[in-house]
């Protein structure tokens, strides 16, 4: 089983696809979370891609693609796994069907989250995430109980640097610009969810769309 997540940052993929990998017994693999792991550590691919993260652009193409074929045909993928963050464009969607067509495997499921900008902005902006666990935090509406301490491991709580304003509003553009045609090239394969609604209700919508099948 292969899944994709499309949505504008701060849509809540990453933590629907969390959960829903913990329920399906999938590998959950973030795009994100892997160029972040490699900014942290400098890598050769972690210099590359800071410049381009800290502006809210895209990481070249070329680069993410190595980087998530190599991760997909590791052992703990073997049964399937959710994709939070990539495809990002048409030309990373083709190079995932080919990688998946040499392996005979293919996406069979693309929950498409949509959220209006206003929703992005408020949930990007206070966004906090736990540098331990990656649990994730909304100053608003679940602040974690102790200020800066994650509630679940007690880790260090941070906010990611590309979610000020400014930075928010260009990944937005990016993803309108770029990611959002994804819904047509997945169009027999979508599941359609309002992301504007609170984390439970889209959870709920997510599981029972996919045991159905149907759309929203
Ligand atoms: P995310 O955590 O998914 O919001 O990703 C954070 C940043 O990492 C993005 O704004 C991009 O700069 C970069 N990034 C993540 N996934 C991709 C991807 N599939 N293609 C290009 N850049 C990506």
């Amino acid at each position: 089983m292969i899944i994709i997540f499309v949505g504008p940052p701060g849509s809540g993929k990453g933590t629907q696809a969390t959960r829903l990998a913990k329920q399906l017994k999938l590998c959950f693999i973030s795009t994100g979370d892997m160029l972040r792991e490699a900014v942290s550590k400098s890598s050769v691919l972690g210099l590359k891609a800071k410049s381009f993260m800290d502006k809210g652009g895209l990481v070249p193409d070329n680069e993410v693609i190595s980087m998530i074929k190599e991760r997909v045909t590791q052992k703990d993928c073997t049964n399937g796994f959710i994709l939070d963050g990539f495809p990002r464009n048409s030309i990373q969607a083709k190079a995932l069907d080919k990688a998946m067509l040499e392996i005979n495997k293919g996406v069979d499921k693309v929950i498409y989250l949509d959220v209006s900008h206003d929703v992005v902005l408020d949930r990007n902006s206070h966004r906090r995430i736990c540098r331990n666990c990656r649990a994730t935090f909304h100053l608003k509406y679940a602040p974690p109980k102790i200020a800066n301490k994650c509630d679940d491991c007690g880790g260090e709580i941070y906010q990611r640097s590309d979610d000020q304003p400014e930075t928010i509003t260009k990944r937005f553009q990016v993803y309108l610009e770029q990611t959002s045609s994804l819904k047509d090239y997945y169009q027999d394969r979508l599941i359609n969810i309002d992301g504007n609604r609170p984390m439970e209700i889209i959870e709920q919508n997510i599981k029972e769309n996919f045991k159905t099948g149907h759309n929203d």
